[in-house]
């Protein structure tokens, strides 16, 4: 613990049209019709083109007024954000909606998960003005694009017959390629300036590439052209469903350039799973909150340097195997396998080359391999991430529909098992334990201890970390914290220690 300096007192969508059916894997799969291509911004419900576009979670769209009839989600407190207590069955979760953009969903949604899909929302400006104002002769485009403006064409008819066209006809000609010009303009991804690759949409409507957002979410959580929340999990592998109608545009509409860029792709340095970052032996940190650190020792004062020279700024913090216990890959391992990656936000010099430094928590990790490089350890890590959002809910839903036990019954019962408390509830026991502390004059809540981690976040997903880092509870019930992956779990770790704290009091 030499290494860290305390600022506190403490330690630290069949049809009349339709005259040949065609299955979804149909033989020109890998061409574009007009057909298709206008279907991409046709409303599988109402047919027409798509009125302000709504991003559904698996990928899928629709007109936002065509949102199937909601109810209402029980046993859910977390996120308690607006929208999420709605849900819906998917109208793409319909048997035989299918479609050779890859029109499946498995089923239900939750409303707070749907939004508005701004890109959407150009695309289908970018079509009627390129097809909408036609006038005289109509190619099969235009003739496609009309009827389904004038509610003529249903979404799943594959067949024009009487325009003399199908789904096999390619499209061709000025029309196509001004249209197709046009499309292009919208289809950079803002972060790299190319082609969108893999279109993700955020919760806030906006679309990059999904490596793109992998990368921002490696050093934020917003947006980063609305500045919103993207209140998505840190690792975009949970996150399953590309933009369907953007990804069936892109891919098929210039797909030399997409080859292109997976092929260049291929040789970047993409943001892969496993880093390796230098590890600094010396404490518990938690993610979100500040650790201070007195660097001295030698070794260390090289990686500071070292960490400062790389401009990512970053370096893991580990703690002590004090009790020499089995760490996963690395055995007996001098250091604890899990940890959190700091960003090193201050970085003071010392005449005589010691340092002060304040890093801020990011990300957690788990270390599978090390090295020793230059005196300090160098480890091969993996992040730690939170379920979705959806698996969260999931969970607590599950736990807390369970048939509680007679004797545990009593609904005041300060003894009902957290298990079956609301997210909500184990949340609030922590706040109000904190109040009542506070309200004592507890020593870690000192004045000065609040003005060096901030006072009490209100976020429940953040909470758990502040309160590890200042309550005075053993470094193994904290390190608890570190390899959790949902903010039930944390919470339910946290009240654990309220209880035991409140009852070996009375
Ligand atoms: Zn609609
Ligand atoms: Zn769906
Ligand atoms: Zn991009
Ligand atoms: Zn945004």
């Amino acid at each position: 613990m030499e290494n860290v300096q305390s600022p506190a007192p403490h330690e630290s969508n069949a049809s009349e049209l339709q005259a040949h059916p065609q299955p979804p894997s149909s033989h020109h799969s890998s061409s574009l019709s007009a057909r298709s291509l206008i279907r991409l911004i046709q409303c599988p419900r109402c047919s027409l083109p798509l009125h302000s576009p709504l991003r559904l979670p698996c990928g899928n769209t629709h007109c936002r007024e065509c949102l199937p009839p909601t109810k209402t989600r029980t046993k859910i407190t977390y996120p308690a954000t607006e929208g999420r207590d709605k849900g819906f069955e998917c109208y793409w979760s319909e048997p035989g909606l299918r479609l050779k953009e890859g029109g499946e969903c498995p089923g239900e949604h939750c409303v707070g998960d749907c939004g508005v899909d701004v890109l959407m929302g150009k695309v289908v400006g970018v079509f009627d003005e390129g097809l909408g104002v036609a006038n005289g002769e109509k190619g099969s485009l235009e003739g496609i694009y009309e009827l389904v403006k004038d509610g003529k064409l249903d979404y799943t008819a594959s067949e024009v017959a009487y325009l003399g066209t199908d789904d096999s006809e390619e499209p061709e000609g000025p029309v196509f390629e001004n249209l197709k010009e046009a499309l292009r303009g919208e289809l950079d991804c803002h972060l790299c300036y190319s082609l969108i690759l893999d279109p993700l949409t955020t919760p806030c409507g906006h679309t990059f590439c999904r490596q793109c957002v992998a990368s921002v979410l490696y050093h934020s959580d917003l947006c980063p052209t609305c500045r919103r929340k993207l209140n998505m999990p840190s690792n975009v592998k949970s996150e399953p469903y590309n933009n369907k109608r953007i990804a069936y545009l892109i891919d098929n509409l210039f797909p030399d350039q997409v080859a292109a860029r997976r092929e260049a792709m291929d040789g970047e340095d993409t943001v892969s799973e496993e880093k390796d970052i230098p590890l600094f032996v010396c404490t518990l940190s938690f993610p979100t909150v500040p650790t201070f650190l007195h660097i001295y020792e030698r070794r260390y004062r090289h990686m500071m340097r070292r960490v400062m020279a790389s401009g990512e700024r970053k370096f893991g913090m580990v703690t002590y195997n004090r009790g020499n216990r089995p760490q996963g890959n690395l055995g007996r391992a001098p250091f604890m396998q899990y940890g959190t990656l700091l960003t090193i936000d201050r970085f003071e010099l010392l005449p005589d080359g010691r340092s002060l430094v304040i890093g801020r928590g990011d990300s957690r990790f788990r270390v599978t391999k090390s090295e020793i490089q230059d005196g300090y350890h160098v480890g091969r890590i993996e992040r730690i991430d939170d379920v979705s959002l959806t698996e969260e809910e999931n969970m607590e839903f599950t736990e807390t529909s369970r048939e509680v036990d007679a004797s545990l019954a009593d609904e005041d019962s300060k003894d009902l098992p957290l298990d079956y408390m609301s997210t909500q509830q184990l949340f609030e026991m922590g706040v109000n334990f904190v109040r009542n502390q506070r309200n004592l004059r507890a020593g870690w809540l000192h004045p000065r201890v609040l003005m060096a981690y901030g006072d009490v976040p209100s976020d429940p997903a953040i909470f758990p970390w502040w309160l590890a880092n200042l309550l005075p509870v053993s470094e193994d019930e904290k390190y608890k914290l570190l390899s959790t992956t949902s903010v039930r779990e944390r919470l339910k770790i946290t009240a654990g220690w309220v209880r035991k704290l409140e009852g070996s009091r009375s």
